[in-house]
């Protein structure tokens, strides 16, 4: 088995500390005019925030951003081997509001974009694509595919988006992460999943801890065996980390330790180096202590950040 890094393949055992959704590079492209909060674009201070993550003892990261959507593939591989950090970076789509009109992800075939994701998971990732069809490849590979999901109707678009997402996925054994928005059916989405022939353990679902209020649709997704991603620690806006604790404590009395990974989707308002708050290494600094003094144990918060990492992004070589 091996994990797909920006570098080159690793065992999963090098893998180390690792946060399993976070964004450290997006370029000025069309989803910054359409939130300032998505420009990521300073190489020096990305790599700044790496250095003092590993510094904490943080390994690896998983970047979250997918083709054509303001992700700068060389700058994700140049700020991993300067810092010394591993990144798993995504191919796949972003909710549909993020591309603006006349975007080639609107016209392009399902077997077409199909054949992209599995480019950018085989080959390498596109360092263009953000205003025009992707043609400039690097030899960085993805390591995953992100896709998002929206409220409202399932549209063509998203059908066709979310099918390119799932064939890819089931070609190269590699993990489908899905972004889950308030307000949508994650359930819906996983019988969707399901027919298209995912294996449901190759299949993440994020942000449920602040999308999802109802703690059974959780359950319900891990005993499918799905893989939840929770993000909104540190995140005051949204909920207490005492409250992401008591979300956490539910979830492992039922039994689901070995699906849960844990991270901060950073924004630029979030990434020190950018001037903001809490940086990429708070999980490490506060949000352990606190899973400390709420008496968990050792093995389980390694199983988060650990083990669980290195298990579900790796693949068959
Ligand atoms: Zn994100």
């Amino acid at each position: 088995m091996v994990i797909t890094t920006v570098s080159g393949d690793i065992s999963p055992s090098d893998l180390g500390f690792c946060q399993s959704h976070e964004h450290l590079s997006i370029i000025r492209e069309y989803p910054a005019s359409v939130s300032s909060d998505q420009c990521i674009d300073d190489w020096e201070k990305s790599c700044q925030e790496l250095k003092l993550y590993r510094h904490f003892g943080g390994g690896a990261v998983v970047d979250a951003q997918g083709l054509g959507c303001g992700r700068d593939a060389a700058m994700l591989r140049d700020i991993s081997k300067k810092s010394g950090v591993h990144i798993i970076a995504s191919t796949g789509f972003h909710k549909m509001f993020f591309y603006p009109e006349g975007h080639w992800i609107y016209s392009i075939s399902t077997d077409n974009l199909t054949r992209l994701y599995l480019a950018e998971l085989t080959c390498g990732m596109f360092i263009d694509g953000d205003n025009g069809y992707p043609v400039k490849q690097i030899s960085a590979r993805a390591g995953q595919i992100k896709a998002a999901l929206d409220i409202g109707e399932f549209t063509s678009q998203y059908r066709k988006v979310f099918t390119a997402a799932a064939e890819a996925a089931k070609i190269s054994g590699g993990v489908l992460m899905v972004h889950i928005e308030k307000g949508s059916d994650p359930i819906a989405l996983a019988d969707f999943l399901n027919k298209q022939g995912v294996v449901p353990n190759r299949i993440i679902f994020c942000h449920l801890d602040r999308a999802i209020a109802d703690i059974g649709i959780h359950r319900e997704a891990c005993a499918r065996s799905i893989i939840l991603e929770y993000d909104t620690i540190g995140r005051p806006k949204y909920h207490s980390d005492e409250a992401e604790v008591r979300i956490i404590l539910e979830m492992l009395k039922a039994g689901y330790e070995k699906q849960l990974l844990m991270s901060l989707d950073t924004t630029r308002t979030r990434l020190k180096s950018y001037g903001g708050n809490p940086g990429l290494a708070y999980i490490i600094e506060h949000f352990i202590p606190l899973l400390r003094r709420k008496e968990l144990p050792e093995e389980q918060i390694s199983l988060f950040f650990k083990e669980n990492p290195a298990r579900i992004f790796s693949k068959k070589a």
